[in-house]
């Protein structure tokens, strides 16, 4: 479980704690690359997962991020069916100025050299035009354009999944899954919250919306015809539905003592601090938490199928079985009273434990 206590700050320590395979630290002199990545879990197949371009404020900061986010990949690809394991990857820089085509393709050697235990797509920071540049050094990459024959971003189904996610928790906490006349609080307005909020619009929600870039900010609220609010604000409006659809961790005391939502719903991986007392603090509020990985498998979904050569129709199809996964975990947290972050794990963990044992 991750919580706020820390058995130890070592790397291996780290690794140990939350059980990764493989950790694979990459340096590229001639571009300056800097990346980290985190092989979890690869019993149900080869860890299938995003990579990150964000700027850390220091080194512990990435590798923290890297665990967190594979170990989440683990979950979220059992809990979604997929033959898949977990695995995520974090480029350290400023995507909007470090980017390069070299540097890109610096990153694409190490995932090659990775023989296909890895096979990355795009997350915060990253896009389909990037894949390109990584695929000239690899054919472990998905969420490729579709003139490469790819089913390109994933953006669009991680949405439409979290959209469905939410309608689910709504079906719980309202017994309706109708969204109309909902506030929502849509945290991150990026690829993902974008898109989410077209959906939401379409519902007939009012919808408020936050983003660390003004000129996105601006640019989506005007498009949408919604309020924009300040960074802080987002957590202090009287809504129905928070939606994080920015960075992880935002699900913490200082966020769960400001709140006002019923339900907690939202693209972003990782969202609760601390598994285990967050998502228990949401218990004790009656807050309505749709875990993360659970809702937002919709990306992972398309990358998969990419992968395994399926097409448009069959990723939309199995994202929207996002809404019955959901509502099987919110329904059974619900009724018992348990924090459906752990009720989502067990589920995930039931199948790898099970698919374990029919290894040779
Ligand atoms: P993105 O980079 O396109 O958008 C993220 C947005 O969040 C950016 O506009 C950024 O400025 C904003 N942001 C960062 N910190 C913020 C803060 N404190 N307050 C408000 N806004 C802030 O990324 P995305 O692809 O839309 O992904 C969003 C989240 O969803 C991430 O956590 C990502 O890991 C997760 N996710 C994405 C996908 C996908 O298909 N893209 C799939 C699964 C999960």
């Amino acid at each position: 479980m991750i919580t706020e206590e820390k058995k130890g700050n070592s790397v291996f320590e780290q690794i140990a704690e939350l059980g990764h395979e493989q950790v694979v630290f990459c340096h590229d002199e001639s571009t300056g690359l800097k990346a980290i990545i985190g092989v979890h879990n690869t019993i149900l197949g080869p860890a299938i997962g995003g990579t990150r371009m964000w700027v850390y404020e220091d080194e512990s900061q990435a590798l923290k991020d890297v665990l967190r986010l594979s170990r989440g990949m683990t979950f979220k690809n059992a809990v979604a069916g997929l033959n898949a394991g977990g695995g995520k990857a974090v480029i350290i820089g400023d995507a909007r100025k470090h980017k390069s085509e070299a540097l890109l393709r610096a990153f694409g050697n190490f995932i090659e050299n990775l023989n296909g235990k890895y096979i990355t797509a795009e997350d915060v920071g990253m896009t389909s035009r990037d894949m390109e540049y990584i695929h000239m050094q690899t054919k472990y990459v998905s969420g490729l354009p579709d003139y490469l024959g790819g089913l390109g971003d994933p953006s669009p189904f991680t949405a439409y999944g979290t959209y469905m996610g939410m309608k689910a928790a709504a079906k719980v906490a309202y017994g309706s899954d109708s969204l109309a006349g909902k506030k929502v609080a849509v945290q991150g307005v990026g690829a993902v919250g974008k898109i989410l909020i077209d959906y939401l619009k379409k519902e007939k929600c009012i919808i408020y919306a936050s983003d660390f870039y003004e000129d996105r900010l601006k640019e989506v609220t005007k498009q949408f015809n919604i309020e924009g609010v300040r960074l802080d604000e987002i957590y202090d409006i009287d809504v129905d539905i928070y939606s994080p659809c920015a960075l992880g961790a935002t699900i913490n005391d200082n966020s769960l003592d400001r709140l006002k939502c019923d339900i907690i719903a939202g693209c972003a991986n990782n969202q609760l601090e601390d598994e285990v007392k967050h998502g228990d603090k949401c218990v004790e509020k009656g807050v309505i938490y749709a875990p993360d990985f659970v809702v937002n498998s919709g990306g992972v979904i398309n990358v998969y199928a990419e992968y395994i050569g399926k097409d448009v129709n069959w990723t939309t199809a199995y994202t929207e079985m996002i809404y019955d996964k959901s509502l099987s975990i919110l329904e059974a947290a619900h009724s018992q009273k348990k924090n459906s972050q752990v009720v989502a794990m067990e589920v995930a963990m039931d199948r790898i434990n099970s698919i374990r044992g029919i290894h040779y």
